[in-house]
C-alpha cells in the first residue's frame, strides 16, 4: 500500500505557484488577488476560509475575507457581489458555503461573475468542463486529476466508482474521470444514495473516489485487492480526549480497506490539502488570462 501524500503534493504546487508568482513581480506583472466571501460564524467554515486565506500569504498572493454576519439579507448580499465582479483588481473570489437558510445560494451563485468564478461552480464553468472547453475546474475534483496525474497512475480502461453525486465533487469527478485524455478515460460508475447492493458494485471497482460523508462507511469487505482510494469525506467526530473537541474522519476505514489497497489517500492529508492548492491554481490561471 502506498499513500498518496496530498499535503506533499499540495506543498510542490504551491511552491510552484509561488515561484511564478516571483517572477510575475519580477515582470512587474499583476499579483493575484483572491477573496473570499464568509457569511456567519459556522466553526467548519471559519477554518476552511482561514486556511484559504494562510495560503495566498504562503504563495505570494493578495487576500481578502469579506465577511457579514448572517443576518445579512440576500438583497445586500447580491449587491455586494456585483461590486466584487466589476472590481478589477480581484482575479477571482468565492462565496464559502453553506449559506444561512433565508438566502437562495443558487441566486448568489449564478449572480457571480464566470470568469472570477475560481470554485468552477457557477454553470457556465460546469458546462464548459463537461464539454471538455477552457473552464474553471471545481477544485476539489480538480485536486483529485491532479494527484492521480503526479502519481502516474494509469486510470485509463479501468473501472471507477465514484461514491455521491453532489454538485461540487461527486457529479463533476465522474465527468472528468470519463472524460477523453490523462487522466481520464475511466469507465465511470456514479453511485448514490439510492443506489441498490452498492457493496456488489464497489467490489469490482479498480479505483474507488468516495464523497458522501459519512464517517469509516467504506468497508474492507466492499472493497477488491489493488484497488485505489480517494477518500474526500470529511467528517467533524466528537472526541473528548482531543483539545479541538472533534477529530477529522473520512469515509473511508483506513484501518480497514488499506489493507487491500494499492494506493490511498488518508484523512486529513490526502484530498483536502489538494482542493486549497487547485484554488490557487484557478486564482493564477485568472489572473494570467488578463496579461495579454
Ligand atoms: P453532499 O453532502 O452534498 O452529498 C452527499 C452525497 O452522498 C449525495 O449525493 C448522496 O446521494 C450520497 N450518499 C449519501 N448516503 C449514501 C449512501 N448510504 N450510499 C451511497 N451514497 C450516499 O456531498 P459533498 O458536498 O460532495 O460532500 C461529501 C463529503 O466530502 C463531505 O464529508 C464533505 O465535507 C467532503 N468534502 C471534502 C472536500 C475536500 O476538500 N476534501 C471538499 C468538498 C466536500
Amino acid at each position: 500500500m502506498e499513500l498518496l501524500d496530498g499535503k506533499k503534493i499540495s506543498q510542490q504546487i504551491k511552491d510552484e505557484i509561488k515561484h511564478t508568482v516571483s517572477i510575475r513581480n519580477k515582470k512587474g506583472l499583476k499579483i493575484p488577488h483572491l477573496a473570499a466571501v464568509l457569511v456567519g460564524n459556522d466553526g467548519a467554515s471559519l477554518t476552511y476560509v482561514g486556511s484559504k486565506v494562510r495560503s495566498c500569504d504562503q504563495v505570494g498572493f493578495k487576500s481578502s475575507l469579506i465577511q457579514f454576519k448572517d443576518s445579512i439579507s440576500e438583497k445586500y448580499l447580491l449587491l455586494k457581489i456585483k461590486e466584487l465582479n466589476n472590481d478589477d483588481t480581484l482575479d477571482g473570489y468565492i462565496v464559502q458555503l453553506p449559506l444561512p437558510k433565508h438566502i437562495n445560494e443558487e441566486k448568489i451563485l449564478l449572480s457571480i461573475d464566470p470568469k472570477k468564478d475560481v470554485d468552477g461552480f457557477h454553470p457556465s464553468n460546469f458546462g464548459r468542463m463537461a464539454l471538455e472547453m477552457e473552464s474553471f475546474i471545481p477544485a476539489t475534483p480538480s485536486g483529485i486529476m491532479e494527484m492521480l496525474k503526479r502519481y502516474k497512475l494509469d486510470i485509463s480502461g479501468k473501472h471507477c466508482v465514484v461514491i455521491g453525486r453532489s454538485h461540487i465533487v461527486g457529479r463533476p469527478i465522474s465527468i472528468l474521470m470519463s472524460q477523453k485524455g490523462e487522466p481520464g478515460n475511466a469507465t465511470v460508475t456514479l453511485a448514490h444514495s439510492r443506489t441498490n447492493n452498492l457493496e456488489k458494485i464497489t467490489q469490482k471497482a479498480d479505483i474507488i473516489i468516495s464523497a458522501l460523508g459519512i464517517p469509516n462507511f467504506l468497508k474492507g469487505n466492499m472493497v477488491k485487492k489493488g484497488v485505489i482510494i480517494i477518500d474526500v469525506g470529511i467528517t467533524r467526530v466528537k472526541d473528548e480526549n482531543n483539545p479541538k473537541g472533534y477529530v477529522i474522519k473520512g469515509d473511508v476505514d483506513f484501518e480497514d480497506v488499506s489493507k487491500k489497497s494499492s494506493f490511498i489517500t488518508p484523512v486529513p492529508g490526502g484530498v483536502g490539502p489538494m482542493t486549497i492548492a487547485m484554488l490557487l491554481k484557478n486564482t493564477l490561471i485568472s489572473c494570467e488570462r488578463k496579461d495579454s
